[in-house]
């Protein structure tokens, strides 16, 4: 529902070119507020989807390609989106990726970009953004976990180490701006049917030679005890819900949107 709650304030939502990400700029546009995208992609769609968000929402919405495992670019980022719209009220760190592997044949490479990606670019974007937020007394930081942010899963070391370390740094930012207009919270989804998990879903159907559809059932029986995937515009809702008055005493908080899975 539109009702411009957000109308004046600028977001950035980082890795929202695709997924949870793109669902959650989508619901703080909707409600009025300027978009900063961020992510990879092909550019013309990426210039699609920016103009399409625009019109649709009658907000400005920009486009910065900062590679999130890359505190110069993130600098590079935050200076640009400072430029245009003065300062970020919000700032939604969302940009993830995954790999599967035990962890004597996890590869380095692949253990440093999740770490990187995963949990330092939220460092960085929040040390960036704090100080206007400060000045202001108003801001709002919401780091997207995961349910792995709360339990493990085996196969998952850097996910989970990740994940558990941004939902450490959100409680250390909490404290940091207890006392201020700045709130700092983490979501934690279960589930949600993105690229990210499609990649999973079709590596299941590969190994176990199971259909697309029953590699899905088999995923969500094992953790998700709802049977059912978590939307991004659920994780959207939740989001905006994070940056409303009625949240500005929700601090530190890791919220499981999960269908029930960190409940067992
Ligand atoms: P996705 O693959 O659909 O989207 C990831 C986004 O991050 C894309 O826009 C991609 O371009 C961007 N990205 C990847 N590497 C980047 C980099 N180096 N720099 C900048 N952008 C980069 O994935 P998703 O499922 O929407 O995941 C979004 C977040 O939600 C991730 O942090 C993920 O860990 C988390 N999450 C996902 C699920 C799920 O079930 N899908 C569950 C829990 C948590």
């Amino acid at each position: 529902m539109q009702s411009h709650t957000l109308k004046g304030k600028t977001a950035l939502v980082t890795g929202s070119t695709s997924g949870i990400g793109l669902g959650i700029a989508t619901a703080l546009a909707e409600q009025g507020a300027n978009i900063v995208l961020n992510g990879f992609g092909d550019a013309q769609q990426i210039a699609q989807l920016q103009s399409s968000l625009a019109s649709q929402f009658d907000v400005q919405v920009i486009y910065h390609p900062a590679d999130m495992s890359k505190a110069a670019e993130i600098e590079a980022l935050m200076q640009v989106a400072a430029l245009r719209f003065g300062m970020l009220d919000i700032v939604v760190n969302n940009a993830g990726i995954q790999h599967v592997a035990n962890i004597e044949d996890f590869p380095v490479e692949k253990w440093d970009a999740i770490l990187s990606i995963n949990l330092s670019s939220a460092f960085h974007t929040s040390r960036l953004a704090l100080p206007a937020m400060k000045a202001k007394n108003w801001g709002r930081i919401i780091n997207i976990a995961s349910a792995h942010g709360l339990v493990a899963s085996a196969q998952k070391s850097a996910y989970v180490a990740a994940k558990h370390g941004l939902v450490g740094l959100t409680k250390v930012t909490a404290l940091e701006t207890a006392q201020t207009g700045v709130t700092c919270n983490a979501i934690c989804p279960g589930w949600v049917l993105t690229p990210l998990v499609q990649q999973q879903v079709n590596a299941r159907a590969e190994r176990e030679g199971t259909t697309i559809d029953q590699a899905k059932r088999a995923l969500l029986a094992e953790k998700q005890p709802s049977g059912e995937f978590v939307t991004p515009e659920q994780l959207g809702a939740l989001a905006v819900f994070m940056c409303s008055e009625a949240a500005s005493q929700v601090r530190g908080v890791a919220w499981n949107m999960d269908g029930g899975w960190v409940a067992q």
